[in-house]
């Protein structure tokens, strides 16, 4: 039996019930936590969005009517309560309701498909296949409240510093670094595919004249591979500027980083309590560690790495442990970086690309960008890429096109090393991975 609002209208949330409502009527409105039936009396805690409270029905004091309702509750149903606040030892605020008129606005099917209580520990896979309930948690909802916040203080942050907020397309004509990393999809007489990065657009936004860009968008990425870290759908916090080197939006990183753990840190503390989070803003300016360092250091414990490679998951655990906050790895070989990165003007095999590490895990990658067209087509056809793919790009680069800079920023990456998981999967509502397409 599910009843309607009628005229009923919820008058507080659970969190702003206080003694101060002594003997108001109120109405909370939310899902039945909990029943504990004594007898005597009844309790019945109600949860909403953010907080909980106590009702309490003793038999003699309440309608039989209201307390058959209130028997015939079942856990996680979502019901309307109208009653009186009054002043409780025992209740956990301090507070209960004494109701006199209740509504079952929906009812939840017994058994649960999971335990939203925490009592009993699911798997993740159980708790993903029924992630509307697994959802209703403290310590998960916690996680996508923190990631609220990074995300609106990231977009105060880059509008404080003078930048557009720009929307690029996700459906592409062809790759954005070339490689196999694409989803295909058809589109309408022809192939196309899943946008992996904002990448072309966001240069082609500086021969357009818009000097400071950023979009916050999915990006797709078509990798086999299985792990904490990857996902095939993820959020990419992207930034481009003009007239910037890759040492100024470097530093353009490191202080939005810093605003983004100073706000949450004053915004999200009980959410941070919640996932038992010691949030400390970052010691600045961040740690620069050159990949020729970083080679060396891997090296020297024992791990074989050979200049010229890509970090393998064993290296980026040795530099982990060497700094395991914020650091940055810069001066990365031109031959393992994208055709549109710049090379070094003293040391063509070296280039401007640099990588944000927390730990072990990369969480940003950028770079200054080749902004001559010949060099650039150059460098497309050396990544072993048709240039022709590439046309109306590069034909942006030849009427008027600026020197700039930019990265990439792994918004669910970010928000591991803030709400201190290790999977990824935690940090998205609906992950996309290699066996998971649903729900
Ligand atoms: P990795 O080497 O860890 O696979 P990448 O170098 O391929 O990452 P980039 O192309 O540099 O990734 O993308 C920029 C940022 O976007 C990365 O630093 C990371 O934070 C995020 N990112 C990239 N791919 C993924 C993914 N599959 N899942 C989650 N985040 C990703
Ligand atoms: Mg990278």
């Amino acid at each position: 039996m599910a009843s309607l609002l009628d005229n009923w209208k919820r008058t507080h949330f659970t969190k702003n019930i206080n003694t101060n409502l002594v003997d108001e009527e109120i109405i909370v409105m939310g899902w039945v936590h909990e029943i504990r039936d004594l007898g005597g009396i009844v309790f019945v805690v109600i949860r909403d969005r953010n907080g909980r409270i106590q009702i309490t029905a003793p038999s003699k004091k309440i309608d039989s009517k209201i307390l058959e309702q209130i028997r015939g509750f079942r856990k996680e149903s979502v019901v309307a309560i109208k009653g009186k606040v009054q002043n409780s030892d025992k209740a956990p605020k301090g507070v209960e309701i004494i109701p006199n008129e209740i509504k079952v606005l929906n009812e939840a099917n017994q058994p649960l498909p999971m335990d939203p209580t925490d009592k009993v520990k699911a798997e993740i896979d159980t708790r993903l296949d029924n992630r509307f309930i697994d959802l209703r948690r403290d310590n998960i909802s916690s996680i996508f409240k923190i990631k609220s916040q990074m995300l609106h203080s990231t977009r105060i942050f880059f509008e404080e510093n003078g930048f557009i907020e720009v929307n690029t397309p996700k459906l592409v004509a062809s790759a954005t670094e070339g490689g196999t990393e694409l989803f295909p999809i058809t589109y309408f007489e022809r192939e196309a595919f899943l946008g992996q990065s904002p990448q072309l657009y966001k240069q082609m936004m500086m021969a357009a004249g818009f000097e400071r860009i950023f979009e916050i968008a999915q990006i797709f990425r078509a990798e086999e591979h299985d792990t904490l870290r990857h996902l095939n759908e993820t959020i990419s916090i992207d930034m481009e500027s003009s007239f910037m080197t890759d040492l100024d939006v470097m530093d353009i990183l490191e202080k939005l980083i810093n605003k983004v753990l100073v706000d949450v840190i004053e915004n999200c503390q009980e959410e941070l309590n919640i996932l038992n989070v010691d949030l400390k803003p970052s010691q600045c300016p961040f740690p620069v560690v050159t990949y020729d360092k970083a080679v060396n250091i891997i090296n020297s414990k024992d791990v074989e790495m050979e200049w010229g490679e890509d970090l393998s998951r064993a290296a980026e655990k040795i530099l982990g442990e060497e700094y395991p906050n914020y650091y940055f790895l810069t001066e990365w070989p031109s031959e393992i970086k994208p055709f549109y990165v710049m090379p070094n003007e003293k040391d063509p095999t070296k280039s401007h690309a640099f990588d944000l590490m927390y730990g072990n895990l990369e969480i940003s990658s950028g770079a200054m960008r080749i902004h001559q067209h010949d060099l650039l087509k150059e460098k497309i056809v050396e990544k072993g890429l048709n240039p022709n793919s590439f046309e109306s790009y590069l034909k942006s680069f030849d009427y008027g096109m600026p020197p700039h800079s930019g990265w990439g920023l792994g918004a669910d990456r970010f928000n591991m090393t803030l709400t201190g998981l290790n999977n990824i999967r935690e940090t998205v509502l609906f992950p996309r991975d290699r066996k998971r397409l649903t729900p």
